[in-house]
C-alpha cells in the first residue's frame, strides 16, 4: 500500500522509480470479484481482511490523485459519508471530509496498482525479494541501494521501505553495526475472525447506525464490526481477546453465523435471505501495536534510507490509521522537489517492499550489501 502509493506520487513528482515487490501483482483485467477471488498474497498478512478506508485517505486519493479516485468508484468501492451520522448536531466546515471509502482491500490495491503500472517513470518488479541494504563505507554509512535475493544490488538515491510491519531494514542495520532502531511494541489484545459476504440482488442496503458504516460495538469481552465494501460486498468481524480460548470455535462457520445472529444490529446483515458469504471465516491474530525510531540525537541511523507506513509505524487496526497513514506518508514522500518541478531527477526510484533509489551502479570502491544469507556487516 505505502510502496505503491509513493511510486504514484514520487513519479508523479517527478523521479524515477524502481518498486520491488516480492508478491505476483493483481490478476490482469479482472473485474471486482475475481480480482478478491484470486489475488493471493503472502506478503500481506491482512490482505483479505476488512478494511476501512478513513477520512485522512480518502481526502489525499481526492485532492492528490483524483483519477484513483474516480477508478476505485468505478470499480465498485462506495463513499460513506460519515458526517450524515452527525445526527441533530450543528454542522461545521470540513465535516464533509468526514467520509470513508468502502472496498475490499484487494479491489483497493488493484486499483492503485494499476494506476502505478500506466506511470511511465516506474518500473515495478514483481516477485523480487529484499534480502538487504547496499550501504557506502566509511564511519557513517550511506544506505545506496537494495541487495535482492540474487545478490543483485538496486542502486538508489533513496531507499523508501515500505515492507510492512515485518521490515527487515532495523535488522539489516544492526547486522551492520549501525543503529540501534529503537522499537516499542504492545499487544493490540484482539484476534480477527472475519467473513465477507454479497448482498442477495435485489435485497435493499441493511440499515446502518453509527460511525464508520455499519454496526458495530464493544460488548466488554468481544468487539465487533460490519464493514461496508465494493459493489454490495460487506465484512463482518468478531474481535474477541487471544487469551479467552473459548472464542477460538468461531474460525468455524457455524460458530461465527451463530455468534453473528445475536451480536446487536448484525443479523439484518447477515441473514440468508439477506446475503450470502463469500469466504471462509478467516481469522488473523498477532495483531500488534509498534513503532521504529531511524533517528537517534545523532541524526538518521541510515541517511539514504526512509522506511514509511507499518515499517515505520503500525497502530491497532481498529481504529483504521494504517492505509490512511501509509498514503499521508506517501504523499510527503512525493512532494516534487522545490526548483525541480516536474523534472525527473536520474536516477531515482521507488521500491515496494520497498525502495526508492537510482538505478544506475553504485559507484567503485563502495562497499556494497550483501548476497543472500550473508551479512551486512563486515
Ligand atoms: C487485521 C488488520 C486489519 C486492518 N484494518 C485496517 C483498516 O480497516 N484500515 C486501515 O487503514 N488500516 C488497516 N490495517 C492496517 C493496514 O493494513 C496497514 O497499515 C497497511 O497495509 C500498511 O501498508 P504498508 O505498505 O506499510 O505495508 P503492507 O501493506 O504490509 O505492504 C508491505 C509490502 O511489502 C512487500 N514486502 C515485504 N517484504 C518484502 C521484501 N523483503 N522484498 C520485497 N517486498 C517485500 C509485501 O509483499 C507487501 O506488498 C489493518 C491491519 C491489520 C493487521
Amino acid at each position: 500500500m505505502a510502496g505503491l502509493a509513493t511510486a504514484l506520487a514520487t513519479s508523479r513528482g517527478g523521479h524515477e522509480v524502481v518498486l520491488l515487490e516480492r508478491d505476483a501483482g493483481a490478476p490482469a483485467g479482472g473485474d471486482a470479484a475475481q480480482v478478491f477471488e484470486s489475488w493471493q498474497r503472502t506478503g500481506v498478512a491482512q490482505f483479505q481482511q476488512p478494511h476501512n478506508f478513513v477520512g485522512l485517505g480518502r481526502r489525499l486519493l481526492r485532492d492528490r490523485a483524483p483519477d484513483v479516485s474516480c477508478d476505485l468508484l468505478a470499480a465498485g468501492a462506495v463513499e460513506v459519508e460519515q458526517f450524515r451520522f452527525l445526527a441533530g448536531a450543528t454542522r461545521q466546515l470540513g465535516d464533509e471530509n468526514l467520509a470513508t471509502i468502502g472496498c475490499r482491500r484487494p479491489v483497493f490495491e488493484a486499483v492503485l496498482r494499476r494506476a502505478v503500472e500506466a506511470e511511465p517513470s516506474v518500473d515495478v518488479r514483481a516477485g523480487c525479494r529484499v534480502t538487504g541494504l547496499a550501504l557506502a563505507g566509511g564511519r557513517s554509512p550511506q544506505v545506496e541501494g537494495a541487495v535482492l535475493a540474487g545478490g543483485e544490488v538496486v542502486a538508489a538515491d533513496l531507499v523508501v521501505d515500505a515492507s510492512g510491519r515485518s521490515s527487515r531494514t532495523a535488522a539489516w542495520l544492526t547486522a551492520a553495526g549501525l543503529g540501534p532502531v529503537a522499537e516499542r511494541t504492545s499487544s493490540c489484545g484482539l484476534i480477527y475472525y472475519s467473513r465477507h459476504f454479497q448482498l442477495r440482488d435485489g435485497v435493499p442496503d441493511p440499515p446502518y447506525a453509527s460511525v464508520l458504516a455499519g454496526p458495530r460495538g464493544d460488548l466488554g469481552y468481544l468487539a465487533y464490526a460490519v464493514f461496508v465494501g465494493d459493489n454490495r460486498t460487506f465484512c463482518l468481524c468478531i474481535m474477541p481477546p487471544p487469551w479467552d480460548r473459548e472464542f477460538r470455535s468461531l474460525r468455524h462457520p457455524d460458530a461465527f453465523m451463530r455468534a453473528a445472529s445475536h451480536l446487536p444490529g448484525v443479523a439484518a446483515w447477515t441473514d440468508g435471505d439477506v446475503a450470502l458469504p463469500i469466504t471462509p471465516v478467516l481469522p488473523m491474530g498477532q495483531v500488534t501495536n509498534a513503532v521504529r525510531r531511524y533517528m537517534t540525537i545523532a541524526g538518521s541511523v541510515a541517511p539514504g534510507l526512509q522506511p514509511i507506513g507499518d515499517a515505520l509505524c503500525h497502530t491497532n487496526p481498529t481504529f483504521a490509521f494504517g492505509a490512511s497513514l501509509s498514503l499521508h506518508h506517501a504523499f510527503k514522500a512525493g512532494r516534487p522537489s522545490r526548483g525541480r518541478g516536474r523534472s525527473r531527477q536520474s536516477g531515482s526510484a521507488v521500491r515496494r517492499g520497498g525502495r526508492r533509489g537510482s538505478r544506475a551502479p553504485l559507484p567503485g570502491g563502495h562497499r556494497r550489501g550483501p548476497g543472500p544469507g550473508s551479512s551486512l556487516a563486515g
